[in-house]
Order: structure tokens, then C-alpha cells, then sequence
């Protein structure tokens, strides 16, 4: 997507530096090896080590633990750029360790915490994950059953986990668990879990319709002991902390859907330029031209609706209305522009050799995970007051 002109009402030169050296690495440390990652899952020790010695994965944090010290649009220039990733599936990845298992820590966890877990996700010595989803409960996270039960200075966590992304590589999960048998909001806490404590099990990696380059498990703690500091900021707030960090998801995936919508019709747009049906290039057939037309224009409200929430955050309002919407008409823009662009391509876009098939598989998910479409509507449902 070009990012001239118009991109420099937002955009200055530091940014677009910044931008510069992280589409570089798409390109040379990603792009070339997305093929083979799609086979087996991308090696992520060695993946974010590169990322963190370039300071990518503490773009927002604090310089104490290794972090950039920079804004919501320096945020937003690493995410944008992850968007030229050939699959969702490695930006998944990387966005898990920086969007959705280190905000928590950063925001509520105490000190020592973030010099023993944050320093070195940032640093891309370790690979996190989120766990919150268990086998009976997805979108439900009221439902969550795996209990932490204090016993002197641990917790004591036994429950299961499933569709952890990054699960198999994981050095330490931020987990949500029961803390209480009450009912209510103030019953879970989250945790920093470490992966080498015993009674930790990869029970499963999962196969999956899409985001093949990154591994999904499911996971099973048996009398795991949690020391009572790896605790994230008090207990019995975990439920309202992770409602919190969900934000840092959704906003995440706000970026890369309309860069890599932009994308998908570029390279259908080089395709139907050459190619000729009935004697002449599809590209000049109007009714293909209008729809093109029609997702570009979409893309661009999705940008300006992202770039409107980060002028929001960088006020400190309240984004869960505005970062909903985005999600919303984000996941559903990419499934029906990636399902368009397949149709244009014709057989050769059902061909796993045309990169439209991948991303036709990969945002299938963008529907479901973080929080499913009807989930969003929900949320604005409550929001709207109806
Ligand atoms: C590839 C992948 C990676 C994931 N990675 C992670 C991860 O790293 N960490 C993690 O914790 N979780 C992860 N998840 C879990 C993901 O967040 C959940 O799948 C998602 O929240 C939906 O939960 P569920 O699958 O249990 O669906 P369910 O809760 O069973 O819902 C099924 C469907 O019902 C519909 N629905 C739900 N609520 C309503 C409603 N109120 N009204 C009408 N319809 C409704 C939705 O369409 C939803 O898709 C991942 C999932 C996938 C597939």
C-alpha cells in the first residue's frame, strides 16, 4: 500500500524509517521462507531473536525492560508492515508474543515480573502464548474451569487449554484460571506460567484449515505449582486484566487486514491485467473494475477507522466501541475480498502455487479467533445500549 503523500498527514520521517527497516526484514527473514513454514510451523526462537535484537517486540514498553519507549503509530507502521507477510500465520505468531501474552504484564504485572518474563520476551530470548480458551469455553470466557487453588506460596493449577496458539514452542503462557469458587467477575486471576514446571503437557498440536506456519496446541496442567509472584497484579482482577488486554488483540489484527487487503487486490489486479478471456483482458470488464474499486475504498475506511482509534489511544480514551467495529468489519472484508480475488483468478487461484488461496484459507479465522464476529456485535450491542 503506498504510504506517500497522504500516509505524511500521519506519518513523519522517523516513522517511515521505522517502516523501512521492518519491511526489510518481512522481506528478507520472512517472505523467502513462508513456503516452508507453512509445511512444518516457523521455528520462533530463532525468529524472534532477530526481531528482538532490532527492537521490534517492545515497540511501546518501557526502555527499563528493554522496550522502545514509543507511541500507538510506531505500533501501528509494525503491524501495517506485517501485513506484507505471503499468510497470516507467522504474523499471528508474532503478534501473540506483542499483542496478546505481554500487555498484561506490562500493565499490571509488579516489578519483578517484568524483569523475569518482559525483559525477555522483548528481547526475543523466549516465545510466550496466551492461554485463555479451554475446551468448554471460547467465546464464553465467563466459562473458563481450570482452577488455581492457593496452597501457602503457590497456586496449585490443574484445567486444560486448547487452540493456544504458539502452544508447542511457548516458554510461558499468560494464563486466566479460576481463583474462587464464587460467581462474578472477581473469580479469576492471571498468571505467568512457565513451561518447564512439572505436570505442564502438550497434549496435542492441532491441524488446522489455515495459519499452518504457526502451531496451535492444546494443553493440560496436572497439579502445576505457580509461585504466588507469578501472579499478574492482584487476585481476583485477572478476568477484568485480560478484557483489557483482548483490546491490545483486537486492535492487532486492525493493521495487516486492510494492508493485506490492499494486497490481495494488487496482485488479482496484475492477474487480470494479463490475463485474456473472450479475446480480451479480464481487467476490462467494469463489473470486475467496480468491485475492486468497491474493497479498495473499504480498506481505505478501515484504515482511517484504525488511524482514528490511535489518535484515541493516544488520548487515553476508551476504545473497546471503535477496536469492536474494526474487528468486525475488518475479519469480514478480508474473507469476502480474499473470496473475491480467488473468484477472479479463476482455477489458477484455487492452485496452493497462487498466494490468494492461502490468504483465502488464513482469514477464515479472522471471524472467529479473539472474540468471533457475533461476539463484537454483542459487545456493541451492550455498548449501543440496545
Ligand atoms: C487458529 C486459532 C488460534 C487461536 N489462538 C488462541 C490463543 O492463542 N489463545 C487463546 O486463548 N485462544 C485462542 N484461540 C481461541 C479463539 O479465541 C476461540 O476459538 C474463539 O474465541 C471462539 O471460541 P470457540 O472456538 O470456543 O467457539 P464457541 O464459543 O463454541 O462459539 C462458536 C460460534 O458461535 C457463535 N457465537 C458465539 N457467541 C455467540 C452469541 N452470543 N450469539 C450468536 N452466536 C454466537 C460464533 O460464530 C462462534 O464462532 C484460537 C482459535 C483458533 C481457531
Amino acid at each position: 500500500m503506498a504510504m506517500t503523500g497522504k500516509a505524511g498527514m500521519y506519518f513523519n520521517e522517523t516513522h517511515d524509517a521505522f517502516r523501512e527497516s521492518v519491511r526489510r526484514f518481512v522481506d528478507r527473514e520472512i517472505n523467502p521462507f513462508m513456503d516452508e513454514w507453512e509445511e512444518s510451523s516457523v521455528p520462533l526462537h530463532p525468529l524472534l531473536k532477530k526481531m528482538g535484537d532490532l527492537g521490534f517486540l517492545g515497540i511501546r514498553y518501557d526502555s527499563q525492560y528493554g522496550g522502545q519507549g514509543l507511541d500507538y503509530w510506531f505500533d501501528t507502521v509494525f503491524l501495517e508492515e506485517l501485513g506484507h507477510i505471503h499468510g497470516l500465520g507467522v504474523s499471528t505468531a508474532i503478534v501473540v508474543q506483542t499483542h496478546l501474552a505481554t500487555p498484561s504484564i506490562d500493565m499490571f504485572g509488579s516489578p519483578w515480573l517484568k524483569e523475569k518474563y518482559l525483559k525477555p520476551a522483548i528481547a526475543g530470548d523466549v516465545v510466550t502464548a496466551l492461554a485463555v480458551t479451554e475446551p468448554g469455553a471460547g467465546s464464553d470466557v465467563f466459562a473458563i474451569a481450570s482452577k488455581a487453588v492457593r496452597k501457602g506460596d503457590h497456586y496449585v493449577l490443574n484445567g486444560s487449554k486448547t487452540y493456544i496458539t504458539n502452544g508447542t514452542q511457548a516458554d510461558f503462557l499468560t494464563l486466566l484460571a479460576k481463583t474462587s469458587d464464587e460467581s462474578g467477575y472477581h473469580s479469576f486471576s492471571l498468571f505467568v506460567v512457565p513451561t518447564d514446571l512439572p505436570g505442564f503437557v502438550i497434549s496435542k498440536k492441532l491441524d488446522k484449515l489455515g495459519l499452518r506456519s504457526s502451531d496451535t496446541a492444546e494443553l493440560f496442567f496436572d497439579d502445576v505449582r505457580i509461585p504466588v509472584e507469578n501472579r499478574i497484579g492482584e487476585e481476583g482482577e485477572g478476568f477484568i486484566y485480560q478484557m483489557k488486554q483482548f483490546q491490545h488483540e483486537r486492535f492487532a489484527t486492525l493493521p495487516g487486514t486492510y494492508v493485506c487487503v490492499q494486497d490481495m487486490i494488487d496482485m488479482t489486479v496484475d492477474y487480470i491485467r494479463q490475463r485474456i478471456v473472450f479475446g480480451k483482458p479480464l481487467l476490462s470488464r467494469q463489473v470486475l473494475r467496480h468491485r475492486l474499486v468497491g474493497w479498495v475504498t473499504e480498506a481505505e475506511c478501515l484504515k482511517h477507522l484504525t488511524y482514528h482509534i490511535v489518535r484515541m489511544k493516544m488520548a487515553g480514551l476508551d476504545v473497546t466501541r471503535e477496536v469492536s467495529m474494526g474487528k468486525l468489519v475488518g475479519g469480514q472484508l478480508f474473507r469476502r475480498v480474499a473470496d473475491g480475488c480467488l473468484q477472479m483468478f479463476g482455477g489458477m487461484g484455487f492452485m496452493n502455487e497462487t498466494p490468494i488461496s492461502r490468504y483465502y484459507r488464513d482469514g477464515r479465522i479472522l471471524s472467529i479467533g479473539g472474540g468471533a464476529d457475533e461476539v463484537m456485535c454483542e459487545i456493541l450491542a451492550r455498548l449501543e445500549g440496545y
